[in-house]
């Protein structure tokens, strides 16, 4: 699946939560670009859209999703600067 924001694929995901599969509604933290995306359906094929703004809202109100990205964040800038 392609990040809506970055274009970049991501051709593989951790769950977090107790859920194993991706789902309609659940989140998707991009290790590229480090953007919140959310799985869709569209037939039976899952993909990543880009967040509508309540979910945007309800993401930056998610202290757990903020600190999530903040670590990728910090840990891809020890890495790679
Ligand atoms: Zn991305």
């Amino acid at each position: 699946m392609h990040c809506p924001h970055c274009g970049e694929l991501n051709d593989g995901q951790t769950n977090i939560t107790s859920e194993r599969q991706p789902y309609p509604g659940a989140a998707a933290l991009c290790f590229y670009c480090c953007e919140y995306g959310i799985f869709d359906k569209d037939e039976d094929q899952l993909y990543i859209r880009r967040p509508t703004a309540m979910e945007k809202s309800e993401l930056s109100l998610d202290r757990d999703a903020q600190n999530l990205r903040r670590e990728l964040i910090s840990y891809k800038a020890s890495r790679w600067n």
